[in-house]
């Protein structure tokens, strides 16, 4: 099976040229930068004139809740949403019931998705109080790395003991595997809890939420999880930082060539909505760590250029949306993104707060280099054909029809997005293509260096 891939603008590697790209089974065959070249034989040609074309997305961040909390979502319906969005790889994380902290909730989950995944998959190993131990016994080809909960989130997930937490930093370093963190400092959050609770009641106002989980609970966290890496040589991966002063936890303008030892990850919610949205849209934007302020925003959008946000994954997680109703205390934590990461990160193109060619970096290029994924992440001869397709200047709006995700809701139902997302080849696969999708499509498992 050839496609060729006819008249757009490639982006890869920090420059946009026009080029035509032929893939060949599951593989890129040829990048044709000189396009007046006669057009050799192809089974299928894909017209891409006008569009960009990007490396598919690598979503090194989301919560598909199989098994145990399928009502939610599904390996089945998110990784299609996935594909709608032009996501062609993501690594799960390890809050599911049963959870993913032993060698045999893992392999059952590799089992699952080989079954029922559309796009390629892998899913971080989870840490507990005491599972350390176990984390030898793991195929480090795998998985992406550790995810270790720093702060209480859904699935209850804790590590809180000091030992263990060193244990966990000591041993990942020792078997050269990456940590996930999720950092917030739960109990200065149960004490601003108890403090709101006694002011406003059992469920306090939505508002309060990025007050109860504040700024200072992430910084606390963050600075804890930032010292044990150092301590212990740890490759440290912050997930979904929310505030300006982590961010001045690590320098600016790490070249891109090294691998830096703490790198962090932000969200389009953190890098979209500002606090001033819970008034319309309440406990829909209400995820862990909360949505902030403005003024945090703003930071996390000029660290996406200056090279301290290395990552966008969306911390996609679904709910149902009878779930989602209340406040600080009822409402649950987490919304669905899988399916609207990029157009929302091309918007912030338009807006000129990053280039094309950094979001190809953030969204493709560094989630495959942070955790060496082999083969995929690049549009390079010989690399996986897992290429997304974009079109600016075609509007389009987020109605509950558009939404693929089970959960049939999203915090930008009604948003007018600019992009649209053309077509989704996943290992040389074109399943999808101008809203049809290619239901029998499946993805592979991810292999790490
Ligand atoms: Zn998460």
């Amino acid at each position: 099976m050839k496609i060729r891939i006819v008249g757009g603008t490639v982006v890869n590697e920090g420059r946009s040229f026009k080029a035509d790209i032929v893939t060949e089974n599951d593989r890129i065959a040829e990048i044709i930068e000189d396009t007046k070249t006669p057009r050799g034989s192809y089974n299928q040609e894909v017209d891409a004139t006008g569009c960009f074309v990007l490396p598919g997305v690598i979503d090194e961040h989301v919560h598909f809740r199989e098994p145990g909390l399928t009502r939610k979502g599904d390996i089945g319906s998110e990784s299609r949403a996935a594909a709608y969005g032009g996501v062609t790889s993501y690594f799960e994380m390890p809050n599911t019931v049963p959870q993913t902290t032993t060698p045999e909730a893992l392999a059952s989950k590799f089992t699952l998705a080989r079954e029922k995944s559309h796009v390629n998959y892998s899913f971080f190993f989870g840490a507990t109080n005491d599972n350390a131990p176990l984390f030898k016994q793991l195929d480090c080809h795998s998985i992406p790395g550790i995810k270790l909960f720093m702060g209480a989130s859904t699935g209850n997930m804790l590590v809180d003991k000091t030992d263990s937490l060193a244990l966990v930093f000591r041993t990942a370093a020792d078997l050269g595997l990456p940590v996930m963190t999720h950092c917030e400092d739960t109990a200065l959050i149960n004490r601003n809890m108890s403090e709101a609770k006694k002011r406003y009641g059992d469920d306090p106002p939505i508002a309060l939420h990025p007050l109860i989980r504040s700024a200072q609970a992430c910084f606390n966290s963050s600075s804890l999880a930032v010292r044990l890496a150092r301590e212990n040589g740890t490759r440290l991966h912050i997930a979904h930082v929310s505030t300006a002063a982590e961010l001045e936890l690590i320098t600016a303008n790490a070249p891109a060539e090294a691998l830096p030892q703490i790198t962090m990850e932000a969200t389009p919610a953190h890098l979209f909505f500002s606090d001033a949205d819970y008034h319309d849209l309440g406990a829909r934007i209400k995820c862990n760590p909360a949505v902030k302020t403005d003024a945090d925003r703003a930071a996390l959008r000029k660290a996406l250029a200056d090279g301290r946000i290395t990552c966008i994954g969306t911390d996609h997680a679904p709910h149902e949306l009878a779930d989602k109703q209340g406040g600080c205390a009822k409402a649950a934590s987490g919304m669905p993104m899988v399916q609207f990461s990029l157009p929302l990160m091309l918007e912030l193109v338009d807006r000129k707060v990053l280039t094309i060619e950094r979001l190809v970096e953030l969204m493709s290029h560094n989630p495959a280099r942070l955790f060496g994924v082999n083969g995929r992440g690049y549009l390079r001869k010989g690399c996986k054909a897992d290429i997304v397709i974009v079109k600016p200047h075609s509007p389009w709006t987020v109605t509950e029809r558009t939404i693929q995700s089970k959960c049939k809701w999203s915090p930008l139902l009604g948003h007018r997005f600019s992009w649209q997302i053309r077509q989704t080849l996943c290992n040389g696969r074109l399943i999808y293509n101008l809203g049809q999708f290619d239901e029998s499509s499946r993805g592979e498992a991810i292999n790490f260096r």
